[in-house]
Formats: structure tokens, sequence, C-alpha cells
């Protein structure tokens, strides 16, 4: 099978290229990439480009995947499935006339190819057979591991427009960014609506201060009151975590938040409610307020 990968985040690229790389009946994976770091241990080609600047990185990559995939007749196209990834494929697939299957977490190539994706919001894995090759698959972050193999990459360079655009930039502007990395976090405090607001947001920072970590919020406290930035919503429409501990304060437990959450370790939930849904999936439950407990917490990881 010859492979084409594509991410515009390089810890993206690795993992799918150590994925793809040591997927069972793989044998050519090409990277499509804009960036400059070194990829030797892990793609047997590398197609470098780059794109003017009132170009969107979007428009650019879904016009040269689909040329590459017309002119080198690739069996698969992998997507890293990250925000631009998640635009990406779909239109790389409809160019292409080619399949797309979407938020792919596993890839499993015997006799058939077959994908891993979450089901049912989240509760279920279900286990799918792609029926026609090629296809285009857009595949979760942190689906595999780094790896690092012995390949030393053919590279050739590729510029150029590529294709018509429907769009033009004609300003870009900073974005306040976080600095959250809730992806890596070993440790995540998730802060849900029964947070409340400033107050307890300002406490669970301390607990942060104490244990460390990173503080991820529900889509209530990240979208609809925007009590913390939107790049700290973890679940179903926000960022997937895989922490040791996952401290769960004033969160319910819906599915669509627990579907981020799930490859957590251990999870602690402190809420009010002994009935909440997050009990059920907790491996230490404190009913109670958050402003009896969180006090407590603190001053016991303090005396640590
Ligand atoms: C298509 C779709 C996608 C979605 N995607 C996401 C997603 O990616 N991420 C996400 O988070 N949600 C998502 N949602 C929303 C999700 O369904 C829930 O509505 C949301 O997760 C609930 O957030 P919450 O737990 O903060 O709020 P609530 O459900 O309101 O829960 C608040 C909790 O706080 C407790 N509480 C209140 N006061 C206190 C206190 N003083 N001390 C202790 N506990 C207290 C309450 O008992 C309650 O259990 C999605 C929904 C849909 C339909």
């Amino acid at each position: 099978m010859n492979i084409l990968v594509f991410s515009e985040n390089d810890d993206v690229v690795k993992e799918l290229l150590s994925g793809f790389r040591d997927l069972k009946g793989s044998d050519k994976v090409t990277l499509f990439t804009y960036s400059d770091s070194d990829f030797t241990g892990f793609a047997d080609k590398v197609v470098k480009s780059s794109f003017p600047e009132d170009i969107r990185l979007e428009d650019h990559a879904v016009s040269t995947l689909s040329e590459l995939g017309k002119e080198e007749g690739f069996d698969l196209i992998a997507v890293g499935s990250t925000r631009r990834g998640k635009e990406i494929a779909p239109r790389v697939a409809q160019r292409l006339g080619f399949p797309c299957v979407t938020d792919v977490i596993g890839v499993y190539l015997d006799t058939d190819l077959e994908v891993e994706r979450y089901s049912l919001s989240g509760r279920t894995i279900a286990r799918e057979k792609i029926l026609r090759i090629p296809a285009v698959l857009s595949v979760m972050p942190r689906t595999f591991e780094i790896t690092i193999g012995n390949e030393s990459p053919e590279v050739i360079e590729r510029f150029g427009e590529a294709g018509e655009y429907v769009a033009r930039v004609i300003g870009r502007r900073k974005k306040e960014k976080s600095g959250v990395e809730l992806e890596k976090a070993e440790i995540v405090i998730g802060l849900g609506r029964g947070i409340g607001g400033k107050e307890g947001i300002e406490k669970a920072m301390k607990l942060k201060e104490v244990l460390g970590g990173e503080i991820g919020s529900t889509r209530p406290v990240a979208y609809d009151y925007g009590w913390l930035p939107e790049e700290t919503m973890i679940g179903l429409s926000g960022k997937r975590t895989k922490p040791s501990l996952y401290i769960a304060i004033g969160v319910s437990g819906q599915i669509q938040h627990m579907t981020g959450v799930m490859n957590a370790r251990r999870i602690v939930a402190i809420n009010k409610d002994e009935n909440a849904p997050i009990f059920e999936y907790a491996d230490y439950g404190i009913v109670g307020e958050w402003r009896d407990v969180l006090p407590k917490l603190i001053e016991a990881f303090r005396n640590r």
C-alpha cells in the first residue's frame, strides 16, 4: 500500500508516519509538508512546499494533496485530524472522488483496511471496514506512538500556487493564546459550569500551582460563558487528553465531555450532586461544594 501523509503539526506528522510505516502491508510512506524539520527515520519520501501569504494553508494543502493524489496513485491519503485537518481531509476526498473516513483512532491492514472510530458520542468504539480504496482518512492526534525507523527519505520540492482558490487572505491578526498544552499534560484539572466563574477559577488555579498540570474546561465554561479560552475545552468538540490524573470540578460528566478524558489513568471528581454522572467514571469521588473541598485539597498538596 502506497500512503501519502499530511499534517501542519510536526508531532502529528511523526505519529502518522510511525503508525503507517509500521502498518503491516504498507510499502511506501510519502510525506507532504510545509515544515523545514528533518524527517529522517520517518518517511520514504518527503515532498516539501510553501505557499504565498495570501493563500490559506488549508486551500493550498487541498489543491496540492489532490494533485499528488492524482499524479502518484496513492492508495491512502492520511491527514492529521487537527482543526485544519478536519477541513482538509473531506475536501481532498471530494476533489478526488474518494471515500473519506474521519476522526479515526485506530488503523488495521490485514487483507482489508479497517479503522476504529468513536461512535454513539464516544460511548463505544466501532471497527469499520473501508470498502473502497483509494480512500482519505483523517486520523486523530495521539493515535500512534512516535517511533524512529531507518528511512533516509528522498526529498523533493514542489512550489507554486497549485490550483485555483476561492478565497484570498487580505489580513491576519494575532489571536491571544492560552499556551495550554492539554494533549500532553500529565495532570489536567477540568472545570465545569459548577465552578461558577472568576472566584472558582482563581481557586482552581491555586490547586494547579501546588499540583502542576494544565487547566481544561467543559463547553459551557469555554463557549457559553467564556470564563476560560476556547483552547481549554475538552471533549467531542474540543481536545482529547490522556493524563495520568484528571480532576473534574463542578463537571456533570456528560458523554460529550467525557469522550475527551476517557483515556485518563485516574479520574477524581468533585461535585455537590451525589447523582452526577461523573461519579460513574471517577476512580475517586468527593461529594461536596468546591468552596469546602478545594481549600482542603490545596492545603494537603502544599504540605505533601
Ligand atoms: C454535539 C455536542 C457536542 C458537545 N461537545 C462538548 C465538548 O466537546 N465538551 C464539553 O464539555 N461539552 C460538550 N457538549 C455539551 C455537553 O453535552 C454538556 O452540556 C457539558 O459538558 C456540560 O458541562 P458542565 O459539566 O460544565 O455543566 P453542567 O452539566 O451544568 O454540570 C455542572 C455540574 O456542576 C455541579 N456543581 C454545581 N455547583 C457546584 C459546586 N458549588 N460545587 C461542586 N459542584 C457543583 C453540578 O452538580 C453539576 O453536576 C456538547 C454537546 C453537544 C450536543
